[in-house]
């Protein structure tokens, strides 16, 4: 139960991070990272993914399949 970042969609603006309710957001090597491990699509705090919602860009952030 993660989301993650379309690295050829993200921009890098960096709006998504101060938002995530788990720290799960940091800037990476080329863009921006969700880590998969902490991300928990936003479950116990927001009734959909922050970060999906203040993300510029359509379709950079999605679900990961496990
Ligand atoms: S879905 Fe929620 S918990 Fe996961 S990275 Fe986005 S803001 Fe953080
Ligand atoms: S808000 Fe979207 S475009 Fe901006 S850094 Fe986060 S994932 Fe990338």
């Amino acid at each position: 139960m993660a989301l993650y970042i379309v690295e050829e969609e993200c921009i890098s603006c960096g709006d998504c991070e101060p938002v995530c309710p788990t720290v799960s957001i940091k800037e990476g090597a080329i863009v921006f990272e969700i880590n998969a491990k902490t991300c928990t699509e936003c479950k116990d705090d927001f009734d959909s993914p922050e970060c999906v919602r203040v993300c510029p860009i359509d379709n950079c952030i999605l679900p990961l399949e496990a």
